[in-house]
């Protein structure tokens, strides 16, 4: 697809030597490099869908969730055991304890992990746990955190930051590839632009999908769940991100049967939505941009 002229990013070839597209010819105006996290692999052609709660709340309530998302068929867990909170008196994750609840639930359902590491000091740990760190929005400049997790030897999932351009995402994520660890998937979850908080509670930057393909061949995923914040949106706003060339998702679902959510209850999806999303995402073969390219 050619999108030359949307945007200008002339300077990517010095600044992101190792990850801009134009700099390795192996992989061709399209080719995607696969990352592939244990066995689930990232820019293969069949989009990924990752499923699970927020936050790691408590075993039964991570359990249920993880063999509800297992059932409706997505490809890996997610959920938070440390957890970026916008007040430091609100619930921040269940930490160590948390970690221990995702191995079970991948043990039980042999989803692999992803879950989110925030302090340097504690990405050996994550690691430990974890099948893919997850870098959130708020930490995508933190550059001696992406220096860590590209010596972790995982594979990495780089959040958008909510009000970076796509240089500034891009060069998050070559600090990660400069330690030597290239697998790595980036994820558009929503930006800060004017209407932010009015009637969503982001700006879901669908157009910035073709454009990381266009500009490296690191996959990309998009999270409906933040971008919206709206649980009435997310497989909408989904569909969406798979026409625009979205090679997976990552989406808050909740065990409506449970207590409410303690973070960002109103976008979690029910079971049965997250089952119609995975049908749908399965079945996407192609962007609705290759087919009238
Ligand atoms: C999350 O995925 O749990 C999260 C906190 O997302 P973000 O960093 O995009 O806000
Ligand atoms: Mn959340």
């Amino acid at each position: 697809m050619n999108i030359a002229g949307l945007v200008s990013l002339s300077d990517l070839p010095r600044t992101c030597p190792l990850l801009c597209r134009n700099n390795h010819p192996e992989y061709g105006e399209a080719r995607t490099r696969v990352v592939e996290v244990r066995g689930v692999r990232f820019g293969d052609g069949r989009p990924v869908v990752i499923g699970g709660p927020c936050a790691v709340e408590s075993c039964d309530q991570t359990l249920n969730v993880a063999r509800a998302v297992q059932r409706a068929g997505a490809d890996m867990l997610r959920g938070g055991a440390y957890k970026p909170r916008t007040s430091p008196h609100d619930f921040q994750g269940l930490g160590l304890e948390g970690l221990a609840i995702l191995s079970a639930a991948r043990e039980e359902t042999g989803l692999p992990v992803v879950t989110e590491a925030m302090d340097p000091r504690l990405v050996e740990q994550v690691a430990e746990f974890a099948d893919m760190i997850q870098i959130g929005s708020r930490n995508m400049q933190n550059y001696p955190l992406l220096a860590e997790v590209g010596r972790a030897g995982k594979p990495v999932l780089l959040k958008r930051g909510m009000s970076a351009s796509l240089v500034e995402w891009l060069g998050a994520a070559e600090y990660i590839a400069k330690q030597g660890n290239l697998d790595i998937v980036l994820c558009e979850r929503g930006i800060k632009a004017f209407a932010a908080g009015e009637y969503s509670r982001y700006v879901l930057d669908l157009n910035v999908v073709p454009a990381v393909r266009a500009y490296t061949f690191l996959p990309v995923i998009v999270d409906p769940s933040h971008a919206t914040g709206v649980a009435a949106l997310v497989e909408p706003a989904s569909r969406a991100a798979l026409e625009f060339g979205s090679q997976g998702l990552i989406i808050e679902v909740a065990d409506p049967t449970a207590a409410r959510p303690r973070c960002d209850a109103a976008q979690a999806i029910d079971p049965d939505t997250l089952a119609r999303i995975v049908q749908f995402a399965h079945r996407h073969i192609g962007t609705a941009l290759e087919r009238v390219a």
